[in-house]
């Protein structure tokens, strides 16, 4: 097992082109005495949308790691995989996210089952957890019935590590397993279920990706309940805390937040909560740095700026296609969309108003934000064309990546007292 360390941030980079802003963050971070480990996610669908190969990240990875002497580890992630998907990423990742969330709900056999509920006498009745008030009671029915939901999730995970170790060999690796994209969030009793499934089927898991309460929308801020976010975020870590002991589980297993980037309301709780358990965090933040592109593009102005309302215009005219694959995760009033021929007329600071995630900016707009969040496949299908002006305004496009990255990521949660 390669271990992964206590905090650690999920960086995604579609267009290959940020790698060295992004660490420039982490660097910046340790200076200030927080080490966060930079950790390259990219999903198979992103790769499918950019038509890019796994060995393009870990390439930039590698080459941003040496050219600025990073001395702590980094690690390359194939983010949502499975085993239809898995083998392309062998090669290049070392970390390897299992989504299992489209199993979830399918029934293991009954022998399983009846096996696991028998298996586990310490699930039923009353689970006292050192840092929960109420201790929670689970009758051995709901024991039943979270294994009946997750139990063929979690040999399904088993089957893909398994699958993974032994396409890797000698070769050690990172294992998370993800649930978040399912429609429902998984309680602190289902994820003690889950996490007793998972050491049965010997998975050396490390992070576990479950899905919070709320709405985890992309590239906006959290919606939802915070005061029950923090609640149920703080008793998942108390949960992971006794798993471990309780099952053997790796020590340095750690909750995964899939934030959909940008989650500021929440670092705040997160932040709290890790401090009173000692805990560490993976947080997953992948498509703000192509916002950042974006930004940068429009502040460096001329031709850069053409080009960011070329993507606007053209996300605009493409909304429904491209909006549809995301509906579950984006919530955009089409009505609050600024006509395409109104931002032509925008200035470079019009442009990055609208779209710079500062809530306390008035012209800030979230649709406008979501949509260029999902609309990352226009700039695909330019190609080069879109690579070059990235070289091209590349002081703008970095300073903004590394410090978006930095201030408004890092430095609430893990440098704030
Ligand atoms: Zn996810």
């Amino acid at each position: 097992m390669l271990t992964l360390e206590k905090f650690s941030l999920g960086v995604g980079d579609r267009f290959a082109h940020q790698a060295k802003a992004q660490l420039r963050a982490c660097i910046k971070a340790a200076e200030q005495g927080a080490t966060v480990i930079p950790v390259w996610n990219k999903s198979n669908r992103e790769h499918g949308i950019v038509g890019s190969e796994p060995p393009s990240v870990r390439a930039a990875a590698d080459q941003a790691v040496a050219e600025l002497g990073w001395k702590h580890p980094h690690h390359v992630d194939a983010d949502h995989i499975n085993l239809g998907t898995v083998d392309r990423f062998i090669d290049a990742s070392d970390f390897y996210t299992l989504d299992v969330a489209a199993t979830i709900g399918e029934s293991a056999s009954p022998e399983d089952l009846n096996a696991f509920v028998a298996a586990h006498p310490e699930l039923t009745g009353t689970v006292t957890i050192p840092g929960i008030d109420d201790p929670f009671v689970i009758t051995r029915e709901s024991v039943a019935a979270i294994a009946a939901k997750y139990l063929a999730a979690v040999q399904q995970a088993g089957a893909i590590y398994r699958h993974i170790a032994a396409e890797r060999g000698e070769r050690a690796f990172i294992t998370e397993v993800s649930m978040d994209e399912t429609d429902s969030p998984q309680t602190p009793p289902e994820l003690l279920v889950i996490l007793a499934a998972i050491a049965g089927e010997k998975i050396p898991i490390q992070t576990i990706a479950p899905k919070f309460t709320g709405r985890f929308n992309k590239g906006v801020d959290y919606v939802g309940d915070v005061v029950q976010f923090e609640k149920e975020f703080s008793e998942d870590l108390a949960v992971i805390a006794f798993a471990i002991k309780q099952y053997g589980l790796p020590e340095n297993l750690k909750l995964s937040v899939h934030s959909g980037s940008d989650k500021f309301s929440i670092y705040g709780p997160i932040r709290r909560s890790l401090r009173k358990f000692n805990a560490g965090v993976h947080v997953k933040t992948a498509g703000t740095t192509w916002l950042e592109e974006l930004i940068g593009l429009a502040e460096a102005g001329g031709e850069g700026l053409e080009m960011a309302k070329y993507i606007y215009a053209k996300a605009f005219a493409d909304r429904d296609s491209l909006c549809q694959p995301y509906a579950t995760v984006i919530d955009i009033d089409y009505a609050k969309l600024p006509d395409p021929a109104v931002v032509n007329g925008w200035t470079s600071e019009q442009y990055t108003s609208a779209l710079r995630h500062d809530q306390k900016n008035p012209d800030f707009n979230q649709n406008l934000r979501q949509l260029l969040h999902v609309g990352f496949k226009v700039a695909a299908k330019m190609g080069d064309k879109y690579l070059k002006m990235l070289e091209a305004c590349e002081a703008n496009v970095s300073r903004n990546v590394t410090e978006n990255l930095f201030e408004r990521h890092i430095k609430p949660l893990f440098l704030t007292e």
